[in-house]
């Protein structure tokens, strides 16, 4: 399974319905999310983790 794959899934047990893939990018509620690969090794990890992008503006201003 693709990572992609995968995080479908988690987002849809997670009961969003809301979301939309940017190539490998998920999109929810207008917020992107990088989809990597979860190696913390836990055994109800599902494997992929997703990592908020902030827009560059606002990380400016971090
Ligand atoms: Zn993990």
């Amino acid at each position: 399974m693709t990572l992609k794959a995968m995080a479908q899934e988690k987002v849809e047990r997670a009961g969003i319905a809301n979301y939309s893939f940017d190539q490998d990018v998920l999109v929810m509620c207008g917020v992107r999310y990088s989809i990597e690969a979860c190696t913390c090794g836990a055994a109800d990890c599902d494997g992929v983790r997703l990592r908020k992008i902030l827009p560059p503006r606002l990380r400016a201003m971090q």
